[in-house]
């Protein structure tokens, strides 16, 4: 908005949603709500009641900044920096992959689990957990003793280090960089009450078909399955029983399509009880089992 001078933050909010809606992001209205109210320090309840007030040059400016990012399909999460999962805030990077809502799905059905089990969580791992956001808010609902967390990425465990400081969980999280179960050979982190995993689980030829705003700036290696999607789940899912506990729970996102497939693999690894939930729009997208 070159030359836009001083102005209220009505014509602000109008300007700012016709700029996202003209470049077909949507919901235009609440990303314009995140992103004036990210600049200028209200929160979205308070936009509106405040329409009147004059916004500087500066600030305006500011603004117009990131909807011209924005409207190149930047990711918003990495636009703001943060984002909420679980009713927790995190904070967010370019280069690590973006909290999606329906894993919220995954969270809330190893906590119910738990919940039915009656005994407290001992020790929780989180394979390539990204951001953090799984361990995090399982460590936070659940408070285990220890949450382990492991990533291939460097940048991915130090957000997910600024997330476990941010969550005050940090004392009994320990992070740790290194592909699928690699960091695990150690030896000392066994016993394990609950694994879990959001792997990269979309078909490599399904890639060019996912939004721009993934496509172009969300980590590959968080997306890519390989052919079938199952690639990092085959590959782990042998390795889980042995540093499950006996009865343990193990529970991974998958693609809608891909429920009986991981259930099928599930069982050839050993694991019982198998049950697959389904999300909001009634897809498969969790898969879960215990060690017998
Ligand atoms: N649900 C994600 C997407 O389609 C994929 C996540 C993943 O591979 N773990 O963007």
């Amino acid at each position: 908005m070159g030359g836009m001078g001083e102005c209220s933050l009505s014509v602000l909010l109008l300007h700012v949603r016709y700029r996202l809606s003209s470049a077909g992001i949507s919901p235009s209205v609440v990303e314009t709500e995140m992103i004036v109210g990210h600049v200028l320090g209200l929160k979205r309840s308070e936009i509106y009641s405040q329409a009147q007030r004059r916004v500087t040059p500066e600030e305006t400016a500011v603004v117009m900044g990131l909807v011209e990012l924005r409207m190149g399909r930047f990711p918003l999460q990495y636009l703001l920096g943060e984002c909420e999962f679980m009713s927790l805030p995190f904070t967010m990077r370019e280069g690590v992959f973006i909290a999606r809502p329906e894993t919220e799905i995954l969270v809330e059905a190893v906590i119910e689990r738990v919940e039915a089990g009656g005994k407290p969580v001992r020790r929780i791992l989180d394979i390539a957990t990204g951001s953090g956001i799984i361990g995090i808010s399982l460590a936070r609902y659940l408070k285990p003793d220890l949450v382990v967390v492991t990533d291939i990425c460097r940048d991915a465990v130090e957000i997910a280090r600024a997330n476990a400081i941010l969550n005050r969980v940090e004392p009994v999280t320990q992070l740790m960089v290194g592909d699928r179960l690699d960091p695990l050979r150690q030896g000392w982190a066994t016993g394990f009450d609950v694994v879990v995993c959001n792997p990269p689980y979309v078909e490599t030829d399904e890639i060019p078909g996912l939004e721009p705003e993934i496509r172009a700036f969300e980590p590959l290696v968080a997306l890519d399955g390989g052919p079938d999607g199952l690639r990092f789940i085959d590959g782990i899912l042998p390795g889980i029983s042995s540093i499950l506990k006996e009865g343990g729970l193990v529970a991974f996102e998958i693609g809608a399509t891909q429920g009986p497939r991981v259930k099928a693999l599930f069982e050839h690894a050993g694991l019982a009880r198998v049950e697959i939930v389904k999300d909001l729009a009634r897809l498969d997208r969790v898969v879960l089992g215990r060690r017998s």
